[in-house]
């Protein structure tokens, strides 16, 4: 009787690591490049490279501050 439990625990135990095993892992390799990808821009006036979620907006394009901006879109409207 005794060597019956022992045979079901490790059975069990078998079990449980194959499944962890086969479990496959997140699909974090597939995304995070992507994102990386996606979420970097470079500064219109002096070319950094920052995140798209840092980066301003602005007419010209993606600006790494207010300051860039302005300069670009000011020197944008003075050109003409
Ligand atoms: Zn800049």
């Amino acid at each position: 009787m005794k060597y019956l439990i022992l045979l079901l625990v490790i059975g069990i135990v078998a079990l449980l690591l194959g499944f962890k095993r086969r479990t496959p892992p997140p699909m974090r390799r597939e995304d995070e490049p992507k994102k990386k990808a996606l979420s970097m821009v470079s500064c219109a006036e002096c070319g950094l490279h920052l995140p798209v979620g840092e980066a301003l907006p602005g007419v010209g394009g993606h600006f790494c501050s207010a300051e860039h901006r302005n300069a670009y879109e000011t020197r944008q409207g003075g050109v003409q």
